[in-house]
């Protein structure tokens, strides 16, 4: 029994090396594990009523893993943050918070995408604010599917700073709001993606622990009973 931790795949069916690493890694999961999804699973969702059999593809296969007893816990990540309670019952997946305590395997771990510890970017957490607004989020689901999917080509061709997966064009978290992190939830781990910055940080209140976005390689954090991993694996 094990719990894993992943983010930041940026799922897509233009990235069919780091889908098929997805669904390799799938394998290796046992029926008692726990899976969490930190966020930024795909690299945009467009609502769940999405028909593409890409997408529909991915459900069945989340659906499979639950069907075998794995637990699935999901959290919002700044690019499909439009999930919603139908992709929870297609899959079988539970949703998050956006920061949720996890104490299982001898941890005691808040769980979190990332991007809201990362203050310093005034123009993101500007778009955040807008992003997570329930209203702004109705009215983009009340456009058509072919519509919104015509939106979300052209907010990727617009702003390459808003919408690039590299590490260097992502705000770094801000060191106070980790401390506040920690403090607010008592806990001596803390793990999220977002960042792009695989690392696990030493921290005064235990561990800080970011997970890696999947490109060449695949990233997870396994916990047991004995061991923490950050493990890198090539895809
Ligand atoms: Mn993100």
């Amino acid at each position: 029994m094990a719990l894993y931790f992943i983010s930041d795949l940026h799922l897509s069916p233009s990235v069919p090396t780091v889908t098929a690493g997805f669904k390799a890694f799938l394998t290796e999961l046992t029926p008692q594990d726990s899976l969490y999804i930190l966020g930024d699973f795909f690299d945009a969702w467009i609502g769940d009523d999405e028909d593409a059999p890409y997408y529909r593809n991915i459900i069945d296969e989340l659906r499979a893993l639950t069907e075998q007893g794995i637990a699935l816990f999901f959290q919002h990540g700044n690019r499909d943050f439009l999930i919603g309670d139908r992709f929870a019952e297609e899959t079988g997946a539970t949703l998050l918070p956006e920061e949720h305590l996890v104490e299982d395997q001898g941890l005691r771990a808040v769980v979190l995408h990332g991007d809201s510890l990362c203050t310093r970017d005034q123009e993101y957490m500007a778009f955040r604010a807008q992003a997570r607004n329930p209203l702004f989020q109705q009215q983009i689901l009340s456009l058509p599917l072919e519509q919104r999917r015509v939106m979300a080509a052209q907010l990727r061709a617009q702003s390459k700073h808003m919408n690039s997966n590299k590490a260097e064009d992502i705000m770094d978290v801000t060191p106070e709001e980790v401390s506040a992190l920690f403090e607010r939830h008592e806990v001596d781990t803390v793990i999220h993606g977002h960042t792009h910055r695989p690392q696990r940080h030493p921290h005064p209140h235990g561990e800080r622990i970011v997970l890696g976005d999947w490109h060449d390689t695949g990233w997870y954090l396994k916990a047991t009973d004995e061991t923490l991993e950050l493990v890198e694996f090539p895809l």
